[in-house]
C-alpha cells in the first residue's frame, strides 16, 4: 500500500520504520524544515521496549539511555537544595528507559527504510476520502496533490489531521491546567551539577543538565489560553507574563534564555480522548488521537506501542484496512486509558499552588542530607 504519514516526530518515523520494513511505500510529510529534534528527555515505558525490540533497535536505544531524574533536586532561592524528585515514579527500571528526544528521533530517522521517504517543509492541507473502493486525494499546503491508499496522522497534540477529519480539537481536548516550555540554555551547558527545580505558587523553572546541555524548562498553572501555534513570539510572550512579578532564584536568567531561543518549545498539558481513532482510510497515532499529557511521561511509549500495533494489525489484516484499524484500537485502548489516568500526582508535586503547599511538598519530599525545606 503507499501510505501517507503526516508528522514525522515519535509516532510518524516508528510508523515509517513499521511500515515501510514491512513492505509498504511510506511517504511521511512534515511541517517543520528539519527534523524537530528540541525536548528534555523522555521514557520508553513497558511494552514499548518491547515495540523498540521489534524494530530491532533496543541495543541503540539503551546505549544512549540517560539517568538524569535521579540527581534532580527541588531548590530554595539561594539554590540550596530542600527536597528531591522521586526516583521510583518517575526515572528508569529494566522496565523504563529514559534518553534524550532528540536521540530517539535520530535512531529512528536513521532506522526508516529505503521504502519509505520523508518530505519536509510542507503539510497537508485537504484530504478527500474516496470510500471503500478508492483512495484518499490529498492536496498539500505546497501545492503538491497525491492519491494514498491511507493517510495517518502522525502530527501531535494540535493534529491536523485530526482537525480536517474528526473536527476541531476543542471538541477533543481536555486542559489540565498547565503550560510548558522549554529553551535551550547555552550559557550554562558547561556547568557541572543537579538538575535543579524552583518553585513559586502555581509556577517552576528548572534547569535540566545532560550530556553537556542543558535546557531552562518551565511550567505554570493557567486556564485555556488562547494563542497562535505558529507564532513562537506570541507564546514566548505568554511565558514572560505568566513569571511577571517573579525575580528570585535564577528566574530572569531562564526567561532570557527562553527569549533567545529559536528553537523555543511551547505546548499545553492537554489531553485528547476520541471515541474512535479512524475514519475510513484515516487513522491516528500517537499525540494525534490520544495525547495523554507530558505529565503522564507516557506520550511517547503511547507513540511506539501505536505505531507498532496499527502496522502489525495492517499485516494481519492485508486489504481490510477497516479491521486492521478495529484491531489497533482495540490493542492500543488499554495503554491509553492507563496513560492519561496518570497525569494527577505529578501536576501537584511539581507545580503547588500556594506557598504552604510548596513548603509542605518539601517537607514531604526532603532527603538526608539536604537542610530544612
Ligand atoms: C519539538 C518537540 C519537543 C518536545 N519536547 C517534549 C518534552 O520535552 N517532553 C515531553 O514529554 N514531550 C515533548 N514533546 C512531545 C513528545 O514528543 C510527544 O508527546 C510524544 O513523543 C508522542 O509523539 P508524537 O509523534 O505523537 O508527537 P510529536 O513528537 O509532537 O510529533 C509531531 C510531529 O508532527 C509535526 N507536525 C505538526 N503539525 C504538522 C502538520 N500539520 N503537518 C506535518 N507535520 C506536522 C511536528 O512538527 C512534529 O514533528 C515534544 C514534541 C516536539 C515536536
Amino acid at each position: 500500500m503507499h501510505i501517507l504519514v503526516s508528522g514525522a516526530g515519535i509516532a510518524g518515523l516508528a510508523c515509517a520504520v513499521e511500515l515501510g520494513t514491512r513492505g509498504h511505500e511510506v511517504t511521511v510529510v512534515e511541517y517543520g524544515h528539519h527534523l524537530r529534534l528540541t525536548g528534555t528527555p523522555i521514557d520508553i515505558r513497558g511494552d514499548a521496549i518491547e515495540a523498540v525490540a521489534g524494530m530491532g533497535l533496543l541495543t541503540k536505544i539503551r546505549k544512549h539511555r540517560v539517568r538524569m531524574s535521579e540527581l534532580t533536586w527541588f531548590v530554595d532561592s539561594r539554590g540550596e537544595p530542600v527536597a528531591r524528585l522521586p526516583i521510583a515514579e518517575i526515572s528508569d527500571s529494566d522496565d523504563d528507559i529514559e534518553l534524550l528526544r532528540e536521540d530517539l528521533v535520530r535512531i529512528l530517522a536513521d532506522a526508516v527504510p529505503d521504502t519509505a521517504t520523508i518530505r519536509f517543509g510542507d503539510s497537508i492541507a485537504t484530504l478527500t476520502d474516496g470510500g471503500v473502493d478508492g483512495g484518499v486525494d490529498v492536496r498539500f499546503a505546497s501545492g503538491r496533490t497525491g492519491r494514498y491508499d491511507l493517510v495517518i496522522g502522525a502530527d501531535g497534540q494540535h493534529s491536523t489531521v485530526r482537525g480536517l477529519v474528526f473536527g476541531p480539537e476543542e471538541d477533543y481536548l481536555r486542559h489540565l491546567g498547565v503550560y510548558f516550555a522549554l529553551a535551550d540554555h547555552p550559557g550554562e551547558a558547561r556547568s557541572e551539577g543537579a538538575n535543579s527545580i524552583y518553585n513559586v505558587p502555581g509556577r517552576m523553572a528548572g534547569i535540566f543538565r545532560y550530556n553537556g546541555k542543558a535546557v531552562a524548562v518551565f511550567q505554570f498553572r493557567s486556564e485555556p489560553i488562547d494563542y497562535d501555534r505558529h507564532d513562537l513570539d506570541a507564546q514566548k510572550k505568554i511565558l514572560i507574563d505568566a513569571f511577571a512579578g517573579y525575580r528570585s532564584w535564577r528566574i530572569p536568567e531562564l526567561l532570557a534564555a527562553a527569549r533567545a531561543d529559536p528553537g523555543f518549545f511551547f505546548t499545553s498539558a492537554g489531553q485528547i480522548h476520541l471515541p474512535s481513532w479512524h475514519r475510513g482510510r484515516v487513522v491516528l497515532v500517537g499525540d494525534a488521537g490520544y495525547c495523554p499529557a507530558f505529565l503522564s511521561g507516557r506520550g511517547t511509549s503511547l507513540a511506539l506501542t501505536g505505531a507498532r500495533f496499527l502496522a502489525e494489525e495492517l499485516q494481519r489484516c492485508g486489504d481490510d484496512h477497516t479491521a486492521a484499524f478495529a484491531r489497533y484500537e482495540a490493542r492500543q485502548r488499554p495503554y491509553v486509558t492507563f496513560a492519561q489516568g496518570r497525569v494527577d500526582s505529578g501536576r501537584d508535586r511539581m507545580l503547588p499552588a500556594t506557598w504552604a503547599a510548596i513548603a509542605a511538598r518539601n517537607k514531604a519530599l526532603q532527603a538526608p542530607g539536604t537542610g530544612a525545606a
